[in-house]
């Protein structure tokens, strides 16, 4: 493994420059806070690419097809969900209990599209003997697949014009050591396939795809390049509405069940969600109606409420038991996925609960302690987590589950967050995409891939790792033997 360039203070400046105008000027930018709409800043990123063993990376590939498949049967196991909801519904009545219910609700009015897809992230960190182990599997609203291209480009330009070596000449020989990353494109060729599947369905032909997004969004850019993607490489228009006001964009024809884009009057195919994943995207009963209007709408929902409750951290710690698994999996794909599970715990009154209730006082500096939430900013960090759990009765505790922190290789890479250097110690954690369009009715899979990776670094002191939230940026890969 080559080490990272060396550069005096005097080339790494113009190599900050040289970074900064190839992100402004290719779009690798977020909104900053408090922005006008027409004000963007460079993306936080990484200077150089970060080593990252090429069997891991291979193998995380690999999985990804059987983690799709997992996760959309799981969604479509009914009784099983039902069952597991039943317990963690009434301890988290506020979240997981109302994606629940506005699901029987939506169950009782009638479910009319049987198709659903995914589009979904795997993220994972490698341990000390290089094998990658799953951080969590994302079903709802994953982030970067549209920035992460841009960041490899960039790291690939500054190599290629010389700028990581004080001669001018570049620095990673072999363009196959900094792997290309399409994730923007993969990720809109699963929704054109969704919405090619609803166009032939319904013999519709100029139907769109209805992105739902958060007020004021930050990471906006990221999300426009799907759909910059979807009209140019599949001529597919999208719009976006924000949550909060989905009831004046929309309506339901009540015979057909079709969606429509009133200020357009045109139908919509596929509803991606690019928000929905948190109690904060439903500050009011109106955002739950407006759920249960798409839900029992005939478009494509990406994701389904089953499918965005089968990604619960719950569910992922229960998957852990190799026996559930082979319901969903044949066993060469369970050999391959649970190579990369670490221990998960729930914390309840059976043996395994009892046993992480023992853990999480006598070593918490092991473990992570998750409650069902996703976005980052929730979890609970090794010391922490004793004084956490004493502050809650115990028959809380089963709303959390408590994990096996990885410990990653830290390597000394440098993040330009707002021109600022920071020569740090950074972790990184690999996301692979995959898309799956899975018919719920008949338990087929239709479409089913991988779609490419996202690296994300972090202060190695940090616990989380948060981009838009300012703990993290976006990174690529330096894929060495
Ligand atoms: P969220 O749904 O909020 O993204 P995650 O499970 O991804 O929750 O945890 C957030 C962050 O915490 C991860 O991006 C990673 O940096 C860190 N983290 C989570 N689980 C572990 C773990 N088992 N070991 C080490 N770090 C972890
Ligand atoms: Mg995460």
């Amino acid at each position: 493994m080559k080490s990272f360039p060396d550069l005096d203070n005097c080339c790494q400046d113009v190599l900050a420059e040289q970074l900064n105008h190839w992100s402004l000027a290719n779009g690798l930018v977020m909104y900053p806070p408090n922005f006008e709409t027409y004000s963007t800043c460079a993306a936080p990123v990484t200077l150089y690419p970060t080593p990252f063993p090429k069997t891991s990376f291979v193998k995380a590939l690999d999985v990804q097809d059987s983690f799709n498949e997992l996760y959309a049967k799981v969604s479509s196991d009914v009784d099983w969900l039902s069952s597991v909801m039943d317990e963690l519904i009434a301890l988290d009545k506020d979240f997981t209990g109302k994606l629940w219910n506005i699901y029987l609700k939506a169950e009782k009015i009638g479910l009319c599209q049987p198709i659903l897809l995914g589009l979904v992230r795997s993220d994972y960190m490698i341990d000390s003997d290089s094998m990658i182990k799953q951080i969590e599997f994302n079903a709802i609203s994953v982030s970067f697949c549209g920035l992460s291209p841009k960041v490899s480009n960039l790291h690939k330009f500054l190599n290629k014009s010389g700028y990581y070596t004080s001669s001018g000449s570049e620095y990673y020989n072999d363009e196959s050591e900094l792997p290309s990353t399409e994730s923007a494109d993969k990720m809109a060729d699963g929704l054109a396939e969704a919405a090619k599947l609803y166009n032939s369905q319904e013999h519709t032909s100029d139907s769109l795809v209805l992105f739902v997004v958060q007020p004021k969004e930050r990471n906006v850019f990221d999300q426009r390049a799907i759909e910059y993607s979807l009209l140019s490489n599949h001529d597919i228009k999208s719009k976006r509405i924000v949550f909060n006001e989905i009831q004046n964009y929309v309506k339901v024809d009540p015979l057909s069940k079709k969606l429509f884009y009133m200020p357009t009057n045109e139908e919509v195919s596929v509803v991606y969600y690019r928000s929905g994943y948190g109690p904060n995207d439903y500050p009011t009963e109106t955002e739950w109606e407006s759920r249960l209007i798409l839900e029992t709408s005939k478009a494509i929902k990406c994701p389904t409420l089953l499918f965005q409750l089968s990604g619960a951290k719950k569910i992922q710690q229960l998957l852990t038991n190799k026996v559930l698994i082979e319901k969903y999996l044949s066993n060469e794909k369970i050999e391959k996925i649970t190579d990369t599970f670490v221990n998960i715990y729930p914390l309840d009154s059976s043996e395994e609960g009892i046993k992480g209730q023992t853990l999480a006082f006598q070593s918490p500096q092991n473990y992570v302690l998750k409650p069902q939430r996703e976005g980052g900013g929730n979890n609970i960090y090794k010391d922490d987590i004793p004084g956490f759990l004493k502050k809650l009765s115990k028959d809380q505790w089963n709303a959390y589950i408590l994990m096996d922190l990885i410990h990653p290789p830290t390597y000394k890479n440098t993040i330009i967050r707002n021109a600022k250097l920071y020569n740090e110690d950074v972790v990184s954690e690999l996301g692979i995409f995959g898309t799956i369009i899975w018919n719920s009715e008949t338990k087929k899979i239709i479409s089913n891939k991988a779609a490419d990776y996202l690296l994300r670094s972090k202060f190695s002191s940090s616990n989380e790792g948060g981009v838009a939230a300012g703990f993290g940026c976006v990174d690529s890969l330096y894929l060495f033997q």
